[in-house]
């Protein structure tokens, strides 16, 4: 029977542990956390991530906890629209879905046959041409088939076999938090909710999870929002950062300050906004009759304005475990390499575009963005949708 290491428990690595073991392969997951628990926040599925947790064998427990999220167009915190609404295509239109409730998906998924092992920090990856790919953790080594790391942006096996893919700040903070239905504000039934409203190195989305009242729609409902900031992660408690994003956010549109003032300080998460740079230059090392790959945010970590990162390692996932079941391990490993670092520049270039509008500060570069931002970014948009919507699991 064929073995594999999966490194990291997080989305990217649950998705492959379950898809390989459930293809015959004998797999052990390792976490450095004593417990793996998903933030208690939420993610935008676009169609390719779901499109991918189809392919996984994963789609029937996806449509049970995903809300269908319509365009909501974007705007300025004058309410202006920068680009208004569009009607989206029902296979077209992202979907949005508690954390905790993909997470629930996933380790359904595992099955059995996974063994998870928490509380194992790997400090050490092994690739030498004639011999089989192992992990360590200092202690105990694990030679196996396949090692997929999938250890998330701080990957040590990233630094490891591509020590030139550095981990930098993006110049900004997002803090995300979902507001359950029983303590949301009521929200007259004419005001947006959904969209996106930018403005000077700001940005602020929100969503629903599920309807107010309903069983149906994600079993853990309520308003989801993240909120953008360039600068740095604030050092104070969250009850001060929840005061700081009521003073940024004054005067943009309802229901912003609404939201800020329903939410609990201890369901906020503040992240400060990484990315790689550049990207490493192969996601896949032959090793003897095996290798290594890399998967998820530890093979591109990117900022989060598309929504992209945890479709592109659900996306990695399914591409790997279609190659092994095509082809023959170092072939599968190569074959990975060659199909996932072009779509990966791709999404992260169509990232680094939107990144550059969010950032455009003082009031000429904001004039000129405002100006721009119609054509632009609705092309942007556009582009970033369709590679989403054309984006097919290989056969
Ligand atoms: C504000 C924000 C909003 C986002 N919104 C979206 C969105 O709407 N849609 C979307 O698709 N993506 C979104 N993303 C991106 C998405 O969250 C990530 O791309 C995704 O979670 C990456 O998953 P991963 O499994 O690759 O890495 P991680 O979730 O980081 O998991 C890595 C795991 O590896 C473990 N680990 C690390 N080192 C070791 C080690 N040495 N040994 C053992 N275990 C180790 C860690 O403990 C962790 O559990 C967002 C990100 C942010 C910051």
């Amino acid at each position: 029977m064929r073995s594999a290491v999966v490194v990291g428990a997080g989305v990217g690595g649950l998705a492959v542990a379950g898809a390989l073991a459930r293809s015959g392969w004998q797999v052990t997951l390792l976490e450095r956390a004593e417990r793996v628990r998903p933030e208690p926040t939420a993610v935008v599925l676009w169609p390719n991530g779901v499109r991918a947790l189809q392919a996984l064998g994963l789609g029937a427990g996806l449509a049970a906890i995903a809300t269908p999220l319509p365009d909501g167009g974007v705007r300025r915190p004058d309410g202006h629209w920068l680009v208004q609404p569009r009607a989206i295509p029902a296979d077209r239109m992202p979907v949005v879905v508690h954390r905790e409730d993909l997470h629930d998906a996933l380790i359904a998924g595992l099955g059995e046959r996974v063994e998870l092992r928490t509380g194992v920090t790997v400090r050490h990856v092994r690739v030498e041409p004639g011999e089989r790919p192992a992990v360590s953790d200092g202690r105990q080594t694990i030679e196996v088939d396949l090692v997929v790391a999938a250890d998330g942006t701080d990957s040590g096996i990233r630094r490891q076999l591509a020590p030139e893919s550095r981990v930098v700040s993006s110049g900004s903070a997002a803090w995300r938090a979902v507001i359950p239905w029983y303590q949301a504000p009521r929200l007259p039934d004419d005001q947006p909710l959904a969209g996106e409203i930018l403005g000077a190195g700001y940005r602020f989305v929100a969503a629903s999870l599920g309807e107010r009242g309903s069983s149906g729609g994600s079993t853990r409902g309520g308003i989801y929002w993240v909120a953008t900031a360039a600068g740095a992660p604030r050092p104070e408690p969250p009850e001060t950062q929840l005061a700081l994003l009521r003073r940024w956010y004054a005067g943009w549109p309802a229901p912003i300050g609404a939201l800020l003032d329903a939410t609990d300080p201890a369901d906020l998460i503040q992240q400060e906004v990484r990315e790689l740079r550049p990207l490493p230059r192969a996601y896949g090392f032959p090793a003897g009759p095996g290798g290594v790959v890399l998967l998820g945010d530890a093979a591109h970590a990117m900022p989060p304005h598309l929504g992209q990162g945890a479709c592109l390692a659900f996306e990695d996932a399914a591409t790997l475990a279609s190659l092994l079941r095509e082809a023959r391990l170092p072939d599968a490993v190569q074959a990975y390499d060659r199909i996932r670092r072009p779509r990966a520049a791709t999404v992260v270039r169509q990232t680094r575009r939107m990144s550059a509008v969010l950032q455009a500060r003082g009031r000429l570069a904001l004039r000129a963005r405002d100006a721009a931002l119609g054509t632009i970014n609705s092309r942007l948009l556009s582009s970033a949708a369709a590679s989403a919507a054309q984006w097919r699991p290989p056969t």
